[in-house]
């Protein structure tokens, strides 16, 4: 079996676990602020742990936050739980990044920050961000680089556009600590004060946290080969790997328990070993993509989205009407899709009552049905992208 995502774990990872480091958190932070080209880099035990404090750092409360109605559904979480509303903005069916157009009208005297994301790893356009912020000075653009790491518009790194970046590094992001999330910001002030509230807020991770992410992280390496992943799929399709999988609640707005104890060790020193070949990854990311795009451009039923020049590939995105029917015969022949967020946050129960029942988000709502996302990784080869390609093109056939 294809599997859906694959992390990029190897010997550097494995042998960062039994490898006791101290300071391993701060190299950490100074690697990836390094790799990021920014200032300061502040670590996290969850990418919406760093958002949720970013907003309190920057004395945001009671404010509307503007952000893409089709995200993970954990960024409008922490919106709420930093005593913010999110204010949900439509899609453009283009590269599927927020319509900017749309969140510069959705902007009001009450708008705190604006969250700019580059959803997949295609890159949000920073010249017509640029000429919204310049209209909008008052106005906080914080980039969700979760997806899209170092992705660029016209040579531009997107984390580097903004006040602050926020960035998730779960085992299914381009690069992982296991568990564990990053703010970057070139602002000495900002970084500080961010700095000193996490230090208030989050309790010191004990030396169980860090046995408990390493074993996670030897069972994903595990679960991940070739021979394993079959018997995980099992269990998944008989709902028994829920409690792991299923990441939010459709009717809750919540974090979990341990949102504020702080990144482990072991997690950071996954993360440099993560960071150091950090570029390598990216390479084989688009590599892969193009090869997945050009060798599928003409099959009907599918289409790609038309990201910006520089895109990181979190995602190998396509879109297709047929999609249940697309993701059981690939499944069939070894190769599995992903429906990567199959939501439109303004429709979940959770959000809905909230919401302007006169107000619609119609490119969104298209994107959770029809989306689907392509077996892709740092370490993919040839005759798997090939068997990719051609239990596509055998599936589209039966349809
Ligand atoms: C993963 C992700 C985050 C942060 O996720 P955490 O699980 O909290 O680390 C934020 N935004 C997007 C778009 C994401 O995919």
């Amino acid at each position: 079996m294809i599997p859906r995502f694959k992390p990029d774990l190897g010997w550097p990872e494995f042998s960062a676990l039994f490898r006791r480091k101290r300071g391993a958190v701060a190299c950490f932070e100074q690697d990836f602020a390094a790799e990021m080209g920014q200032k300061h880099a502040i670590s996290f035990p969850y990418g919406r742990t760093g958002l949720l404090l970013l907003l309190e750092a920057l004395g945001l409360k009671d404010r509307a936050v503007i952000c893409p109605a089709y995200t993970c559904v954990v960024v409008a979480h922490a919106i709420v739980l930093s005593g913010n509303r999110p204010v949900f903005v439509d899609s453009q069916a283009s590269d599927c990044n927020m319509d900017l157009e749309l969140a510069e009208r959705a902007i009001g005297p009450e708008t705190g920050a604006l969250i700019a994301t580059s959803i997949f790893g295609h890159p949000v356009d920073l010249d017509r961000l640029g000429e919204l912020s310049a209209r909008n000075p008052g106005v906080i653009v914080i980039q969700d680089c979760a997806h899209s790491f170092s992705a660029e518009w016209r040579g531009r790194p997107v984390q580097q556009a903004g006040k602050a970046a926020i960035f998730g590094l779960n085992i299914s992001k381009i690069a992982t600590s296991i568990f564990g999330g990053m703010v970057t910001t070139d602002d000495d002030a900002l970084a500080a004060m961010l700095r000193q509230l996490r230090d208030r807020r989050q309790s010191r991770a004990p030396w169980s946290k860090s046995v408990r992410r390493a074993a996670y992280l030897l069972a994903s390496i595990a679960a991940f080969s070739p021979h394993v992943y079959g018997t995980v799929r099992w269990l998944e399709r008989r709902g028994l790997l829920d409690r792991f999988s299923r990441y939010f609640d459709e009717a809750l707005i919540d974090m979990p328990a341990d949102a504020l104890v702080a990144m482990s060790s072991v997690e950071a020193r996954v993360g440099s070993a993560q960071i150091a070949k950090y570029r390598t990854m990216i390479e084989a990311r688009r590599r892969w993509a193009a090869y997945y795009r050009d060798s599928l451009a003409d099959l009907p039923g599918l289409r790609f989205p038309q990201p910006g020049q520089g895109a990181t590939w979190s995602h190998v995105a396509a879109l297709t009407p047929h999609r249940d029917a697309l993701l059981a015969h690939t499944q069939a022949r070894g190769v599995q899709l992903g429906t990567i967020i199959d939501y439109n946050i303004p429709e979940m129960s959770a959000y809905r009552a909230s919401q302007n029942p006169e107000e619609f988000w119609p490119v969104a709502a298209r994107l959770a049905r029809t989306a689907i996302n392509l077996p892709i990784s740092g370490s993919f080869c040839e005759r798997r992208a090939r068997r990719v390609v051609d239990a596509l093109r055998a599936a589209v056939r039966t349809l």
